[in-house]
C-alpha cells in the first residue's frame, strides 16, 4: 500500500514536494488557501530568482516549464553609491561590475508557476482540497497521514513551530520591502547583450534589486526596493494606489541610482496586482510542529528557515529543502516517519540553509571594510566578481573568502600574484 502524505500550502517548497512525491508513487494531499486562477489573477508574491542548483532540481522532476519563455539570466551585478553623494546632488557610484554565473539563473513570477504546478498535480490524479488549513484541521488529519509536511510559508500556521533563539539573531524586521513589476525597462548599457540581476546597494539606505523575469503578460523586470526601517526608502507602507507605488519607486531610484533610473523612465506596471509592500524578521524554527493533541508535523522552507530576501534566497532555499526532504522520505521507505527522522531530515536541511542564513544576515548589516575591499576589487579582477556571483547559487563558498578579513586579503592576493 502506497504512503499517504498531506501537504499543506501550495508554495515552491510544497509544489515541488507534493509533485516529486507524486511522481514517486506516495498518494499525496495536498492543501491550498487559493485555487490556481486566484494565484494567477492575484498579487505579485515575491520576486523569486533562482540559480543553477535549484533549477536543477525542477528539472530533475520535469518541471522546468518555463525555462524557454523565462529570460536567461547570465550575469549578476554589484553597485554602490558612493556614501553620501546624493546630499546634494547626483550620487555616483563607488562600485560597479558584473560578475558571470557559471549557470544561468531565471526568474518565473510565481503567480504563473505556482497556478501552473498546481493544475499538473491535480491532472496527475492528486488530490487537491482548496481550504486555508487551521491548526485544528492538521490536528484531525494527523492521524489518517503517514506523514503531515506544513509548507505554508510566513503565515498563520508557524504559530505551531517554536523560534530558535541562537539561530535568529533578530528579532525585528530589517528591510522595508516594496516590489513593482514593470515593462518597458531598457537593458543596462554596459551589457546590452545579456541579462544580469543588478544589486545596488545605497550604504544606510537600502537596496535596488533590478531583474528580468516572466509573468503572465510575458517578459517584464521587477524593480525590488528593500529600504532600511525608519530611512527614505521605507516609505511604501500607506501607499495603496499601484500606480503610485511605481511613481514612489522611480523617484527613489531617481534620487539615489541616477543609473538605474536612466533606463526606467519608460516603465509602466505589468498589471494592477503587479505591486507588493511589507516586512517582516527573518526567523528560524524548530523543526518539528506540535498539534494540540500531540501529534507531530514536520516544517517546511519559510516555515522553519525565513530569511530576508536581500540575497535573493528563499526560492532557491524552498526548492533545495524539498529536494532533500524528497530524498530523506523516500530513502527512508516503509519506517515510521517519526520525531528522530523529522529531526534528522530537518538537519541535512540545515547543513545547507545555515549558509544561507549566515550570509543574508551579514548582508543585513554595513558592510565592514574588507567586504567593501572585496567589491572595490572585483571591479579590477573579474575572477573575484564571478566568484561573488556564483556565490548566490552555492553560498557556502562564502566561507571561504567574505567573513574573515585575512581570507578575503589572501583570496585577493590570490588574484594579484
Ligand atoms: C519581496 C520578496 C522578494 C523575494 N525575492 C526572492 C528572490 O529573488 N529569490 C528567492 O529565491 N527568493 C525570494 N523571495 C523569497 C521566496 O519568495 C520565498 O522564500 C519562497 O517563496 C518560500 O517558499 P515556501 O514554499 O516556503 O513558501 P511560499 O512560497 O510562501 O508558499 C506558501 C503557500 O502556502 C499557502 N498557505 C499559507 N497558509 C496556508 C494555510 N493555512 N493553508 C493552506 N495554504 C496556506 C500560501 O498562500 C502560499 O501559497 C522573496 C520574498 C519576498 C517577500
Amino acid at each position: 500500500m502506497s504512503r499517504k502524505i498531506l501537504v499543506v500550502g501550495a508554495g515552491q517548497s510544497g509544489l515541488q514536494l507534493a509533485l516529486g512525491l507524486q511522481s514517486h508513487g506516495y498518494e499525496v494531499t495536498l492543501m491550498s488557501n487559493r485555487t490556481a486562477d486566484e494565484i494567477r489573477s492575484g498579487r505579485v508574491m515575491s520576486t523569486q530568482c533562482m540559480f543553477h542548483t535549484s533549477l536543477q532540481h525542477e528539472r530533475d522532476l520535469q518541471l522546468n516549464f518555463w525555462e524557454t519563455q523565462a529570460p536567461k539570466i547570465e550575469g549578476l551585478g554589484v553597485s554602490v553609491a558612493a556614501p553620501g553623494s546624493h546630499d546634494p546632488g547626483p550620487t555616483q557610484r563607488a562600485i560597479d561590475w558584473v560578475g558571470k554565473l557559471d549557470g544561468i539563473a531565471q526568474s518565473v513570477d510565481q503567480r504563473v508557476k505556482m497556478a501552473g504546478w498546481m493544475e499538473t498535480f491535480a491532472q496527475r490524479g492528486g488530490q487537491l482540497v482548496i481550504h486555508g488549513a487551521a491548526v485544528s484541521d492538521l490536528d484531525y488529519f494527523a492521524r489518517t497521514y503517514d506523514l503531515v509536511l506544513v509548507s505554508a510559508g510566513k503565515g498563520e500556521l508557524v504559530s505551531m513551530f517554536g523560534r530558535d533563539a541562537s539561530r535568529s539573531p533578530y528579532t525585528e524586521p530589517q528591510r522595508a520591502l516594496a516590489v513593482a513589476y514593470v515593462h518597458g525597462l531598457g537593458p543596462r548599457p554596459e551589457h546590452p547583450d545579456f541579462e544580469a540581476v543588478r544589486c545596488n546597494i545605497v550604504p544606510g539606505v537600502g537596496e535596488l534589486f533590478v531583474m528580468p523575469t516572466l509573468t503572465t503578460s510575458g517578459r517584464a523586470d521587477i524593480l525590488f526596493w528593500e529600504g532600511v526601517p525608519g530611512g527614505p526608502v521605507d516609505a511604501f507602507k500607506g501607499v495603496k494606489d499601484p500606480s503610485e507605488h511605481l511613481a514612489l519607486t522611480l523617484e527613489l531610484m531617481e534620487k539615489f541610482l541616477p543609473w538605474e533610473y536612466a533606463r526606467a523612465t519608460k516603465v509602466e506596471l505589468t498589471d494592477a496586482n503587479g505591486t507588493l509592500a511589507g516586512r517582516y524578521a527573518p526567523t528560524v524554527r524548530n523543526p518539528i510542529g506540535r498539534l494540540p493533541s500531540g501529534g507531530a508535523v514536520l516544517g517546511v522552507a519559510d516555515v522553519v528557515v525565513a530569511n530576508d530576501p536581500i540575497t535573493g534566497q528563499g526560492s532557491n532555499s524552498a526548492s533545495k529543502c524539498a529536494a532533500a526532504y524528497l530524498s530523506s522520505i523516500v530513502e527512508h521507505g516503509d519506517k515510521p516517519f517519526d520525531e528522530e527522522w523529522m529531526q534528522s531530515t530537518f538537519d541535512r536541511y540545515w547543513d545547507t540553509a545555515q549558509h544561507v542564513t549566515k550570509w543574508t544576515n551579514t548582508m543585513l548589516q554595513a558592510p565592514p571594510e574588507h567586504v567593501l575591499n572585496l567589491l572595490g576589487a572585483a571591479g579590477q579582477l573579474q575572477p573575484a566578481a564571478d566568484r561573488f556571483a556564483n556565490g548566490f547559487n552555492d553560498p557556502a563558498d562564502f566561507e571561504n573568502f567574505f567573513y574573515e578579513p585575512a581570507k578575503t586579503e589572501a583570496y585577493l592576493a590570490s588574484l594579484t600574484q
